[in-house]
């Protein structure tokens, strides 16, 4: 299960969640990325 973390407060959000928005649902951080695999980064507009 590939999880992924808030860039802005480093909390773990779902996949679901990235899948519908890119934001971060605790801080609304709108920088996701998938720790160890910093390549796949995941940016809002
Ligand atoms: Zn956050």
């Amino acid at each position: 299960m590939p999880l992924y973390k808030c860039f802005n407060c480093g909390k773990e959000v779902k996949k679901e969640y990235v899948k519908r928005k890119v934001r971060c649902p605790y801080c609304g951080g709108r920088i996701i990325y998938k720790p160890r695999t910093v390549e796949t980064i995941v940016k809002a507009e």
